[in-house]
């Protein structure tokens, strides 16, 4: 499926981002002055990045770095590779991250990063020198205290490993904390690899016991299948839900009778990808949407639910694992169809939420179990799904609305107890 762009439909995804911020503001009495505060994103940084490629000749990259808000704490977001990687992207995601950590309540503001760049096409070597003069280029604004850098769609631990390592060659000491998402034995946390399919996984239970749909036997489809979509089927199939479809980049697969989690993991090792999965028959990523299922996890990437495909939805929750895989006209669709949607912003705060712990423990030089990882983030989102539900249902509106009220709350009181510095 070709990947819809902010171009190909009505609004892009800052404007997607503004129109949520507006519906939920308008519900509130608050003074529109501090509104405009906290909206607009606080420092927007393009760098031109010239990166000798393997061949001997130069390329040069554009890159992005956002900061949202620091009213909480530092800019934090990860950073995606991407060849349509816009600047409106960026801001986008950057301003969700700003909402998603109110909402959690980690003391974080909001940024996101992104070069636009084929990162398939590129070598091991290419990246590496492309990574290491982003980070260069940016050494003055990133920090522990400041933008706390993490992965996002194509980049992984070892892109951290670079940018931390950059970081502390600059800085003449080493500084663990400037990233989350590192490796273990650079100072990464236990559980942050699967966090955001883990977050998934609790709010969606929390869910499915106030639609009261049973968790053993639902039937899930989960479109995009790289760190959060396939932890999130891995960890609903031991909860017992039926998978019966999934997808990738390359396509999709279907079994109505339900797939094998665990050798389709071994699978895509071997193969990279879902498709040919033997048991399985091919669908498009386009019809994953339009199963009927209990529940639909959108983890691939932005715009993917439309005013066209939204009547078509057929599932009975939609857990949005990727950010704004929804468009708003296709939300309120959904909204009156009563499909109950688990917000970006609360559903896939799970990753942020335990780069919080690896920064915490990389600060304190002191680390956790497994475990005590994993217990301190089912308290976090379950508490936080909770409080979102109230607002829905004492202010009777839908779950984005609510918690983006949260959210605007909380980044409002800081801003107004710490006043305008002029
Ligand atoms: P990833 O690169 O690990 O995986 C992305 C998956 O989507 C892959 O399976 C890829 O093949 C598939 N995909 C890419 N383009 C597609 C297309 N056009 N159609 C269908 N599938 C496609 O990325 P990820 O880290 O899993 O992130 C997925 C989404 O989740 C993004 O929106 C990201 O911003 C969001 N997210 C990620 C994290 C995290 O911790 N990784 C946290 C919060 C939100």
């Amino acid at each position: 499926m070709a990947r819809l762009k902010s171009t190909d439909i009505e609004i892009s995804s800052f404007q997607n981002a503004m129109i949520q911020f507006d519906e939920a503001a308008k519900r509130m009495q608050v003074n529109p002055a501090w509104l405009e505060v906290i909206k607009q994103p606080r420092r927007v940084v393009i760098v031109n990045l010239p990166v000798r490629m393997d061949d001997g000749s130069f390329q040069v990259f554009t890159g992005y770095r956002v900061q949202h808000s620091i009213t909480r704490g530092p800019a934090k977001g990860g950073i995606r590779y991407h060849q349509d990687v816009t600047l409106d992207e960026v801001k986008a995601l950057a301003a969700w991250m700003t909402w998603k950590c109110a909402v959690v309540g980690i003391p974080f503001g909001g940024g996101k990063g992104g070069i636009t760049c084929d990162p398939l096409k590129m070598s091991q070597g290419e990246l590496e020198r492309l990574t290491r003069r982003y980070t260069a280029d940016l050494i003055d604004i990133l920090g522990p205290e400041l933008d706390v850098p993490a992965p996002d769609v194509n980049t992984n631990e070892q892109t951290m490993a670079w940018i931390m390592d950059t970081y502390s060659m600059h800085s003449r000491h080493t500084v663990t904390s400037v990233v989350t998402g590192k490796p273990i034995s650079l100072g990464g946390s236990l559980g942050r690899r699967e966090a955001t399919g883990r977050g998934v996984l609790f709010t969606i239970r929390e869910a499915a016991k106030h639609m009261d749909i049973n968790m053993e036997g639902a039937t899930v489809a989960v479109q995009g299948f790289g760190n959060v979509g396939s932890v999130a089927a891995d960890l609903l199939y031991d909860d017992g839900c039926k998978i019966i479809a999934v997808s990738d980049v390359k396509g999709g697969i279907i079994n109505k009778n339900g797939i094998d989690i665990k050798k389709l993991l071994q699978h895509v090792k071997k193969t990279k990808s879902v498709v040919k999965f033997p048991g399985t028959k091919p669908i498009s990523n386009e019809d994953i949407l339009e199963l009927e299922c209990d529940i639909l996890v959108p983890a691939a990437l932005e715009n993917q639910i439309t005013e066209e495909n939204a009547p078509k939805i057929r599932a009975k929750i939609v857990a949005e694992g990727a950010n704004g895989p929804i468009i708003p006209k296709a939300d309120k669709i959904l909204d009156k169809n009563g499909v109950f949607i688990i917000p970006d912003i609360l559903c896939n705060a799970g990753g942020v939420t335990v780069s919080y712990f690896e920064w915490v423990q990389d600060r304190m030089g002191l680390f956790w179990s497994e475990r005590e990882v994993n217990q301190r983030l089912e308290e976090i989102m379950k508490n936080s799904f909770r409080d979102v539900l109230e607002i829905s249902m004492t202010k009777r509106v839908n779950m984005r609305i609510a918690a983006f009220m949260l959210a605007i709350k909380r980044v409002m009181d800081v801003s107004m107890l710490r006043g305008v510095y002029a």
